[in-house]
């Protein structure tokens, strides 16, 4: 259909979309409207791929709701702390970096100040050439040596740790996000906080990336802990 009818688009709009791959050939699961409800399957002609079974999008979604929950700490607070800590460390890793960005800097303009007053030096004939030449050698050494540290400090953002922080903010948020959410929504959060989706003969892996792993299983701790203190 080339008559781009929005609505009918809109309406065929599966969560895993583009999002599962089938472990056999390795090509993307595909997804069709029957009653209501959206079925995936591997198009590919191999023998193994065409007898398998349809996959529903319903019953993955309850899997991710149900693995969503995981992730929510009982309470608040343990969120709010473990959140303060990794804000905390990202705060610091900013100040590290503007030190070395600051002090590169001070250097860097310190003996460009001085390689010019050399070079006066050498035109007033204040100094021999043997002298200026080794001098100046000398300061365009530091000067290189302050750039590349600058270059260094720049390049550093601290991504990790700030995409860390919003990691757990939408861990603790997604369960009950991904139950309001459009299939776009849907998608996002799946893709941030979800490994890569795959099915094999009959089930699909479902698995959080490794540091959603370990979230989840410092959330199961705190559950652990809080329940043995009550
Ligand atoms: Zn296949």
């Amino acid at each position: 259909m080339h008559h781009g009818r929005p609505v009918r688009q809109q309406k065929h709009n599966p969560v895993f979309k583009g999002l599962i791959t089938c472990l056999l050939c390795g090509g993307a699961i595909t997804w069709e409207l029957q009653k209501g409800r959206f079925y995936g399957k591997c198009q590919s002609r191999r023998p193994e791929c065409k007898g398998r079974k349809f996959l529903r999008e319903d019953r993955i979604e309850s899997q991710i709701v149900n693995m969503l929950g995981r992730l929510t700490c009982p309470t608040d607070e343990v969120a709010e702390w473990v959140l303060n800590c990794l804000r905390e460390k990202h705060h610091d890793a900013a100040f590290q970096r503007q030190q070395a960005i600051d002090s590169a800097t001070a250097k860097l303009d310190r003996f460009k100040r001085m390689d010019g007053e050399l070079y006066d030096d050498k035109l007033a004939g204040d100094i021999s050439k043997e002298r200026y030449e080794g001098k100046h050698e000398q300061f365009i050494k530091e000067i290189e040596e302050a750039e590349d540290v600058l270059i260094r400090a720049q390049k550093g953002t601290n991504a990790l740790l700030a995409e860390r922080i919003l990691l757990v903010e939408l861990s603790q948020k997604a369960a009950e996000l991904y139950a309001r959410k459009s299939a776009e929504h849907k998608r996002v959060i799946i893709k941030h906080l979800f490994a890569a989706l795959a099915v094999d003969e009959d089930s699909i892996n479902l698995e959080f990336t490794s540091f959603v792993q370990s979230l989840a299983s410092k959330v199961r701790l705190t559950h652990k802990i809080i329940g043995v203190a009550k």
